[in-house]
């Protein structure tokens, strides 16, 4: 089964001016789709057919580079275009203290965020994300992704590419930054991808309990789990495989 180009979570002009409409209709409809039309052609009558996309980006990080690259930017992008919102949504008291407690507050967060992602090298990304049940600022380096990483879970991620913010600020990285920081941060994205980790384990434990006392067979267990939860939240890899692609996953 082939990997869709999922739509966007918002209309074209949803992010504008921090992202414009133009902008968007490239970055998704041109880049995105590229990712995900290319990791299809690379997988497609291999053993990866079936795989999700974390499976088959594990399987491709130092394997094969193309393959890789590919399919750890079509995650990334379908992530990115979750972390933003038209307007900023609230932020769970979990997060709320977590930010606090390693941050000192949210627009300090903003700033180091801003910091970050102005001062990274080339092409990347900037993550907020859960390592040790603390937060922490994450860059990759070009496609790189933290979806297949165990023991660090992402909550939001911005794009750094030149072809993000090129249309709409050109060479002004950190402007593009602000904008986005500034009113576009989708916080309950952040907040539900914080609780899904937090609460993850615990699910996890439960489903795995009922299933040893046959209460529930394989695939109705599958039912009873959320896939995202379980991907973005250090399972093993034994758990992770035994993952079926979500039908509804938006990562794509
Ligand atoms: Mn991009």
């Amino acid at each position: 089964m082939a990997f869709k180009l999922t739509d966007l979570p918002y209309a074209d002009s949803a992010l504008d001016p921090a992202v414009s409409a133009e902008t968007l209709s490239y970055h998704h409809g041109k880049h995105h789709q590229a990712y995900v039309d290319k990791t299809n052609k690379a997988i497609e009558g291999t053993g990866h057919a079936d795989k999700s996309l974390e499976e088959v980006i594990a399987a491709a990080r130092g394997n094969d580079q193309g393959l890789f690259n590919n399919s750890a930017q079509a995650w990334n992008h379908g992530f990115y275009w979750h972390s933003m919102a038209a307007e900023e949504g609230s932020i769970s008291d979990e997060l709320q203290a977590m930010i606090d407690k390693a941050f000192g507050s949210t627009d300090e967060l903003k700033k180091k965020l801003a910091e970050r992602g102005a001062g990274h090298f080339a092409s990347g990304w900037v993550w907020l994300a859960v390592k040790n049940g603390e937060l922490t600022i994450e860059e990759t380096h070009d496609g790189d992704t933290l979806a297949d990483k165990d023991g660090i879970n992402p909550l939001l991620t911005i794009d750094l590419w030149e072809h993000a913010y090129y249309l709409d600020h050109q060479n002004k990285r950190p402007e593009y930054l602000d904008a986005v920081l500034g009113s576009k941060i989708n916080w309950s994205f952040a907040s539900d991808n914080l609780f899904g980790c937090l609460f993850a384990r615990r699910v996890a434990h439960k489903v795995e309990h009922i299933v040893r006392e046959q209460r529930f067979t394989e695939d109705e267990a599958h039912q009873v789990r959320t896939p995202r939860m379980f991907e973005q939240c250090g399972q093993d890899k034994e758990d992770r495989n035994r993952q079926k692609r979500p039908d509804h996953s938006p990562y794509p």
